[in-house]
């Protein structure tokens, strides 16, 4: 993966970092010295995977709350199925306390709608109970679970959210969306005990993907503080990117708030997250032409926007000048549109080379948004597994066969030399990145329908783009990405060069990943090196 995408037969690890990478007769010195050599049998090996754009620990959740996905990921198939897995959690928690479920999704269960506040009083009316929606920008409460939050009848929506209503009454369905679920996220915040399982969770599926490098992007000033902590005991056993979201951003801008972290190649701060509309799936990206099949029967509706444009552009300005690197997350094209008026306004107020300023998904990017990504080096990280898991439901329900299929835009990306990352967004979707790849490559729905052949990529893109682009989104291209003289010896082997079979590299097994050097992850049924 450097920059000549070369292929070596060979490569000498030293301490933590590569030492040497040629022919096998190039590296045979290192042979007389007396290095151990591990002979890879025709297996291949990478750099370790670097996460562009994921929630760190968040994979690691379902050691603690009720997995409410569907298939291919979950066994949710119809409502009846998510209460019954929200009543066994139910039976397992104190009474009063909170009940969570995460990862359910309305368009893939057989009533094809959210469950309702009726719907979850039948698992406990002595429990609040939250389900979490798959895009994480949803939920659904139960009765308990409203009047905790203090949500009735008369509660307003709060700006930049809904909370869904029963026809005729105004009494909430107990569905919130947006801000209106905020007051949620203060329930995912663990006890250290609880934290620490969650990691060690989430790290042990991401080493054995494959990824060395993890990403938190939207990290609060507790979770901050919690995984600093965690680093400084050694309990981190990956390397983690965290961009703080506009609370801990302020507060470290204010100084009441500072990133502990023991070792900067292990815990370091990257851009700040800013959150600019929804989800698709979830009818609350911002789109600039109505959604394919509207909700509600309105058929101009184009979904919202998290906040004014012009208060957008006020917070981007304020941590641009501050010399932040700035990711927002953006889906619907007007978004996008409001995103790039705001990084463009920080740069004429205070131009700064170099700023790699990020559009988080930027799944419906126009052409000539990406004309003034690359104008303003702006990078794209498209959630290309949409492709993947919503594929079908884009063509058929939000965007239509058009839209759905120029949905995240690598090719278009690559045609213009415009550099992209791609990301699993974990855990909205678990953290696989040879699926991820697959996807970007093949553009197959889980239906089996190919979405947009204009918008596959060639392997080694896709490669890059979670590898040596990662890391260059991350400002870690010298350290990491490319099997290169001088880099942290991140490593992963596969069974299988993803290069001879572009069609299959969503069955390639992860065999081992090394973290500096050091095994960090061995599939079970290999057998340890000399
Ligand atoms: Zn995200």
């Amino acid at each position: 993966m450097d920059a000549r995408d070369r292929v070596v037969e060979a490569l000498a690890v030293e301490g933590e970092r590569i030492a040497a990478a040629g022919s096998e007769a190039e590296l045979r010195p290192w042979l007389a010295a007396g290095a151990r050599v591990v002979d890879l049998g025709g297996h291949a090996l990478l750099p370790g995977f670097i996460d562009a754009h994921g929630h760190f620990p968040g994979a690691g959740i379902y050691a603690l709350v009720a997995d409410l996905n569907s298939p291919p990921i979950g066994r949710v198939a119809r409502i009846s199925d998510l209460l019954g897995t929200l009543a066994a959690q139910a039976s397992d928690t104190a009474e009063g306390e909170w009940v969570l479920g995460m990862g359910y999704d309305d368009t893939l269960l057989a009533e094809r709608r959210h469950p309702t506040r009726r719907d979850l009083d039948a698992v406990s009316s002595r429990h609040p109970v939250a389900a979490w929606h798959v895009s994480g920008h949803l939920a659904a409460l139960n009765s308990l679970g409203l009047a905790r939050l203090g949500i009735v009848a008369g509660t307003p929506d709060p700006p930049g959210g809904r909370i869904r209503r029963e026809p005729g009454s105004g009494e909430p369905d107990g569905v919130l969306e947006e801000s209106a679920m905020e007051p949620l996220q203060a329930l995912l915040e663990p006890s250290p005990l609880a934290a620490w399982r969650i990691v060690r969770r989430a790290s042990s599926l991401y080493l054995a993907a494959g990824v060395t490098t993890a990403q938190n992007g939207y990290a609060t000033p507790v979770q901050m503080r919690g995984l600093a902590w965690l680093a400084r005991l050694r309990l981190l056993p990956l390397r983690l990117v965290l961009w703080p979201g506009e609370e801990a951003a302020g507060a470290l801008l204010d100084g009441s708030l500072r990133l502990a972290s023991p070792d900067a190649r292990r815990l370091r701060l990257g851009a700040v997250k800013l959150v600019a509309d929804g989800s698709i799936q979830g009818y609350t990206g911002y789109l600039s032409r109505p959604y394919h099949v509207p909700p509600g029967g309105d058929p101009g509706y184009r979904g919202y926007p998290r906040m004014p444009r012009d208060e957008l552009r006020a917070r981007v300005g304020r941590f641009h000048a501050a010399g932040f690197q700035v990711a927002v997350h953006g889906n619907g094209d007007a978004a996008i549109d409001d995103i790039l008026d705001a990084f463009e306004a920080a740069q004429r107020e205070h131009p700064r080379p170099d700023a790699r300023h990020v559009v988080v998904h930027a799944q419906m990017a126009r052409d000539d948004q990406l004309d003034r990504m690359l104008a303003l080096g702006v990078i794209p990280s498209f959630f290309s597994l949409h492709t993947w898991y919503w594929g079908d439901r884009h063509r058929a329900i939000f965007m239509g066969p058009e839209r759905a299929a120029r949905m995240s835009p690598a090719r278009s990306a690559l045609a213009r030399g415009l550099r992209f990352t791609i990301h699993c967004d974990s855990p909205v979707v678990p953290m696989e990145p040879l699926r991820l790849v697959w996807a970007a490559v093949n553009r197959r729905s889980s239906g089996g329908a190919l979405v947009g052949a204009d918008q596959r990529i060639p392997v080694m893109a896709a490669l890059r783009a979670v590898t040596r682009d990662a890391a260059w989104q991350h400002f870690e291209e010298r350290e990491k990405g490319s099997l290169e003289v001088g880099k942290l010896a991140d490593l992963v082997i596969l069974d299988r060069n993803p290069l001879d079979d572009p069609t299959g590299i969503d069955r390639i097994r992860v065999l081992e990943t090394q973290v500096g050097g050091r095994v960090a992850w061995r599939a079970p049924d290999r057998e340890a090196g000399p």
